[in-house]
């Protein structure tokens, strides 16, 4: 009875939000009962005119995209981008604490210095407070300083068992964190288009697309 291709979807649907109409409008899924058959389908949220597509052929594309989008040659990509990040990311972070160490280096300068003020002698009861004052919130800074901890880390090795984990398991989430929008073509074509097109170039899946 049941000859649909499982597609690991129940009641939401694979790639809805994703879907545009040839005319530019977004298309809306749909479901109806026909003597005792249900039938899912897409179709233009705008009415032009144009035929209604069938869901199983949008999630078909759009997990036979996937596959091919996390072939072994772009999940070395995906890696290779986020280790270049990843480099980037470490050389803000050793930016960052060489400012903060600079600022802390600073802060304690004006520290001792203020504290050869006070100990100079003779100054007047509110200069002496003023000081005191100052060297609080320089000692408060200090510390502020010595405690701003750097971003977090991520490592490379998980994002790649997290896109072989992705490859295996192409499900909702995995549909619209890696496709922008499936556009239908000649009635009947997807062009599908991923949101690593920075990442991966315009040629990142094969010649199906
Ligand atoms: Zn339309």
């Amino acid at each position: 009875m049941n000859n649909r291709r499982q597609t690991g979807v129940k009641a939401g649907y694979l790639c809805s939000g994703l879907v545009y109409c040839e005319c530019g409008a977004k298309m809306h899924a749909m479901k109806s009962k026909r003597k005792g058959h249900e039938y899912h389908y897409f179709y233009c949220s705008k009415k032009c005119g144009r035929p209604v597509i069938h869901m199983e052929k949008v999630d078909d594309c759009a997990i036979n995209y996937l596959h091919d989008l996390l072939s072994p040659k772009n999940q070395e990509l995906i890696s290779r981008s986020l280790q270049e990040y990843q480099g980037k990311e470490n050389n803000r972070i050793n930016d960052f604490n060489t400012v903060i160490q600079r600022k802390i280096k600073e802060k304690q300068k004006q520290y001792q210095n203020l504290m050869g003020n006070l100990s100079s002698g003779s100054l007047p009861a509110e200069v002496v407070a003023d000081i005191g004052e100052q060297m609080r919130i320089l000692k408060e800074e200090i510390a502020h300083l010595e405690n701003t901890a750097p971003p977090e880390d991520f490592t490379v090795d998980q994002i790649k068992t997290w896109l072989q984990t992705l490859k295996a398991n192409p499900d909702e989430k995995a549909v619209h964190l890696l496709i922008e929008r499936m556009d239908i073509k000649n009635k009947t074509d997807i062009n599908v288009t991923s949101t690593l097109k920075s990442v991966l170039g315009e040629n990142g899946c094969g010649d199906r697309i």
